[in-house]
């Protein structure tokens, strides 16, 4: 694995925080969403698990797997700010995520809407570090791709 990027302290420490502790690292069982994300570059390697209702909310989210402080910690937190949210929600934040890793001159709007995630915004100085960051995001996006499929093929209510 390469070794951690000094990031700023205060970041440094809620990051490690939830690479030593990530919330909501099991599986689920009867999950409805599934994916599985992988970061060669790295190592990071994680499967991810969704568990959507009948009303289209995040009933349930976990992942498990293994990879770098930055990968972990960010899986965790985007765990921990989509459960019990609307999928709408959940795509809305990862959108906004992408944006802020992957754009120059992200605008402020953006930035706001992100939440704790803002934390990974120095990441993006280490550019080799951003698909880390990203990972378990692209992995959402997959999931959500899926659930979207299945709503469509859901009868009518
Ligand atoms: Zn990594």
């Amino acid at each position: 694995m390469i070794p951690e990027p000094r990031l700023e302290h205060l970041y440094q420490e809620v990051i490690l925080d939830h690479n030593r502790n990530p919330r909501n690292f099991k599986e689920i069982p009867d999950a409805t969403q599934y994916s599985h994300g992988v970061n060669p570059l790295c190592g990071d390697d994680y499967h991810l698990y969704l568990k959507i209702d009948e009303q289209g909310a995040v009933r349930d989210v976990g992942f498990k797997g293994s990879g770098c402080a930055i990968s972990k910690s960010s899986a965790s937190i985007m765990t921990s700010l989509i459960k019990d949210k609307p999928i709408q929600e959940a795509e809305r934040l990862k959108e906004n995520f992408l944006q802020l890793m992957t754009r120059d001159n992200v605008p402020e709007a953006v930035k706001s809407q992100v939440g704790r995630m803002i934390l990974f915004e120095g990441v993006k100085e280490f550019p080799v570090r951003v698909k880390c960051a990203t990972l378990i995001w692209h992995a959402l996006a997959d999931a959500l791709r899926d659930s979207k499929l299945n709503f469509e093929k859901a009868p009518k209510r």
